[in-house]
């Protein structure tokens, strides 16, 4: 339970106390999440390789996919909006979670490959 809110807290993998990201970012001033090449703590690189976060890729595909579904369902079927409203919500939601998703991939990312 401990990884998962260091996880969610963007916490370095290694001594749990250094930030992964410098700026959280504001999707609605279009600025991209920051972040720090190495922990301000340990100094533990987090992109292991060039490219490492390419996979990250996939991580924020699912999590957009997965807030999608639960949308859907939620204003679908529990809440019974037409399905333009429906799209546009999801559309809506999609963007706003944007700068959400960007770090908590990169973050899980981080901690599947990381090994004490
Ligand atoms: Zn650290």
């Amino acid at each position: 339970m401990n990884k998962v809110l260091d996880v969610i807290k963007c916490k370095c993998p290694n001594c749990k106390e250094g930030k992964v990201f410098s700026d959280q970012g504001n999707i609605l001033l279009l600025r991209m999440p920051k972040m720090n090449e190495r922990c301000t703590e340990c100094n533990f690189k987090f992109e292991r390789e060039t490219g490492f976060f390419f996979g990250a890729m996939f991580v924020s595909y699912a999590l957009a996919v997965a807030q999608m579904i639960v949308c859907l369902v939620l204003f679908w079927h529990f809440v019974d909006l037409s399905p333009i409203r429906v799209y546009a919500i999801i559309a809506t939601t999609t963007v706003l979670l944007s700068t959400v998703n960007f770090r908590l991939s990169r973050a899980i990312w981080i901690y599947i490959f990381y090994k004490n």
